[in-house]
C-alpha cells in the first residue's frame, strides 16, 4: 500500500511533489521520498515517517530541477527499514534513474532468487527492487524499450513512475490492480495515484492511465505506449472503493465518496433494523453511514470521536499498540448514544478486534442495542496485489461464519453487505469479473506465485510460498 506522485516541466517540482505526497500520506505513513532532477543530476531525500514532519523548507530547497517524483510507503510488518524508502535511484551503464512502485510483483520471491543467482546483489528487502536489477540487465537499445522488456517480465500489481534523465515515465500493470491518473498544471504534466492531490495543487485531471498503458512524459510531450499484446480483462481494486482511496478522488471514472454512499444504501435495503440513530465508524464508514442514514430515513448523528493525533491503528505493528490504539483513537460521545437502538456502519471487518473495542465502548456509554453494518462482504482473503491485510488465519471471517463472529464482537447484530450490493455500488457486475474482489471472493486474478504471464482467474487455496513471504512490499 502505497502512493506515487510526479510532475515534469514545473519550475517547483520538488514543492509541487511534496503537496501532492500530502495529498496521498492515507496512502502510506511509514516513510517518504522524493527524487528530482536536474539535467543529469538527481537529488534524493528519503525518511521514516510522514509526508510534513519529514520535509522541510531546506530540504525541498536541496532538490531542484523541473521534474521529479514521490513515493510515500505503507509496509507489511517486519520491514520497517529506511533501505526499503522509495524513490529508489540507481546509476547503471546507461545513467540515472529514480523508480517509485505502488502494488505487489507476486512473484518477486523467484525473480530474486533467480537475479541472485545469476549475481545481482540486493540492497533491499522491496520487491520492487526487482524492477531495477531488470533494467540493468535488459539490453535493448533504449530506455523505453529496455523498460517494455522489463515490464513483460514483471506479474503482479504495478503503477510504477520512472524519472530518467530526460523523462518522466508511468506505467500501470495489464490489470490495472492499482490506480493512476494523470493531470495537467499549466504546462506541466502530472501523474498520481489519485486525482485528490490535484485539487490541492490546482492542477486539471486528464485521465485515468490504463491497465497495460505506459505514459512518457519529456520535452516532446506526452505519448502513450501498450506493455502487452494480450490483454487481460482489468481488475482494477474494488477495496479502493471500500476503504483505502481518499473519498474526495475519482477512481474508475466515479466519485469514491458517492460510492461508499451507495454501498451504505444497498446495505440499508439489505439489512434494515429497528433503530433510533445511524453511527459511522470515523473516518473510512462516514460516508457509508450517511447512505444507510439516508435510505433508511434514520438519524445521522457522531456517535464516535476520532483523534486526529494518532495515526491508523492497522499501521502499528504490535498486536498490543494496535489494541490499545483504537481506544486512542476513538471515543465515544454519551449524548448521542444513550438510551438508543445504534447501528454502527463501518467499511470493513478484518481481523474484529476493532468492531470489538468499539461495541464494548457504546455500551459503557449507554448504547441500548447495537448493530453492526458492514458495507462491504467479508474478508475472507489476503491481498497479494497491494493491500496490507493479514495472514488468512487472522482474518476473522476466513475460519468463523456471521454469527459466531457477532458473539466475538458481542453486537446485538452484524450484517455485512453482499457481493452483489458491492458490485452494483461500484458499477461492476456480479458474473463478470470487472473487479479484483479476492479479498472478498478468493477468486485472484492472477497467482501468486504465477509463472510468466501466468494463467487468469484461478482460484487459489493456498498460501505464499515462504520466499513471498519473506519480502516485504509497498
Ligand atoms: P479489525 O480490527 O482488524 O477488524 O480492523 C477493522 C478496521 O480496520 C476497519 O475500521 C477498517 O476501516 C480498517 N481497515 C481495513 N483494512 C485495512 C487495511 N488494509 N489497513 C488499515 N486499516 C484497515
Amino acid at each position: 500500500m502505497c502512493g506515487v506522485f510526479g510532475i515534469y516541466g514545473h519550475d517547483e517540482a520538488a514543492n509541487i511533489t511534496y503537496l501532492g505526497l500530502h495529498a496521498l500520506q492515507h496512502r502510506g505513513q511509514e516513510s517518504v521520498g522524493i527524487v528530482s532532477r536536474t539535467g543529469a543530476d538527481f537529488h534524493r531525500h528519503a525518511a521514516m515517517g510522514h509526508v510534513a514532519e519529514s520535509f522541510s523548507q531546506r530540504t525541498l530547497e536541496k532538490l531542484p530541477g523541473r521534474a521529479a517524483i514521490g513515493h510515500v510507503r505503507y509496509s507489511t510488518a517486519g520491514s520497517s527499514d529506511i533501505r526499503n524508502a522509495q524513490p529508489f535511484f540507481f546509476e547503471y551503464a546507461h545513467g540515472g534513474i529514480a523508480l517509485a512502485h505502488n502494488g505487489n510483483l507476486v512473484d518477486a520471491g523467484e525473480q530474486r532468487s533467480r537475479l541472485e543467482r545469476g549475481g545481482s546483489i540486493f540492497q533491499t528487502s522491496s520487491d520492487t527492487e526487482v524492477i531495477v536489477h531488470l533494467l540493468a540487465q535488459a539490453t535493448e537499445p533504449d530506455t523505453i524499450s529496455r523498460l517494455l522488456a522489463v515490464l513483460k517480465q514483471l506479474t503482479g500489481a504495478y503503477s510504477l513512475l520512472l524519472l530518467t534523465e530526460t523523462k518522466l515515465i508511468a506505467a500501470r500493470d495489464p490489470r490495472g490492480f492499482r490506480p493512476l491518473v494523470m493531470g495537467r498544471l499549466k504546462d506541466a504534466f502530472v501523474v498520481s495515484s489519485e486525482t485528490c492531490p490535484f485539487d490541492l495543487i490546482e492542477a486539471e485531471f486528464i485521465r485515468e492511465i490504463e491497465p497495460g498503458e505506459v505514459v512518457v512524459i519529456d520535452g516532446d510531450g506526452m505519448r502513450s505506449l501498450s506493455t502487452s499484446e494480450s490483454r487481460p480483462p482489468p481488475a482494477p481494486c474494488v477495496f479502493e472503493h471500500v476503504y483505502f482511496a481518499r473519498p474526495d478522488s475519482l477512481l474508475n471514472g466515479r466519485s469514491v465518496y458517492r460510492v461508499r454512499e451507495q454501498l451504505g444504501r444497498e446495505l440499508a435495503r439489505e439489512h434494515p433494523v429497528p433503530a433510533d440513530v445511524v453511527i459511522p465508524v470515523p473516518d473510512s464508514g462516514v460516508p457509508a453511514a450517511i447512505g444507510y442514514a439516508r435510505e433508511a430515513g434514520l438519524d445521522y448523528e457522531m456517535g464516535l470521536i476520532r483523534s486526529h493525533y494518532v495515526g491508523r491503528t492497522f499501521i502499528e505493528p504490535q498486536d498490543s499498540i494496535r489494541h490499545f490504539g483504537v481506544r486512542l483513537k476513538l471515543s465515544p460521545v454519551r449524548a448521542a448514544v444513550v438510551d438508543r437502538r445504534v447501528v454502527v456502519v463501518d467499511d470493513s471487518l478484518v481481523r474484529g478486534t476493532t468492531s470489538r473495542k468499539i461495541v464494548h465502548m457504546l455500551r459503557n456509554a449507554g448504547a441500548r442495542e447495537i448493530h453492526l453494518r458492514i458495507s462491504a462482504p467479508p474478508t475472507t482473503n489476503p491481498c497479494y496485489y497491494g493491500i496490507d491485510t493479514p495472514s488468512r488465519s487472522e482474518l476473522i471471517a476466513s475460519s468463523h461464519d456471521v454469527s459466531e463472529i457477532e458473539r466475538f464482537v458481542t453486537c446485538d447484530s452484524l450484517r455485512y453487505l453482499s457481493h452483489g450490493g458491492l458490485m452494483s455500488a461500484v458499477g461492476g457486475s456480479e458474473s463478470r469479473a470487472d473487479f479484483c474482489s479476492a479479498c472478498f471472493t478468493g477468486d485472484y486474478p492472477l497467482r501468486p506465485d504465477a509463472s510468466q504471464g501466468g494463467a487468469d482467474l484461478v482460484r487459489l487455496r493456498t498460501t505464499p510460498s515462504r520466499a513471498e513471504s519473506e519480502i516485504s512490499h509497498g
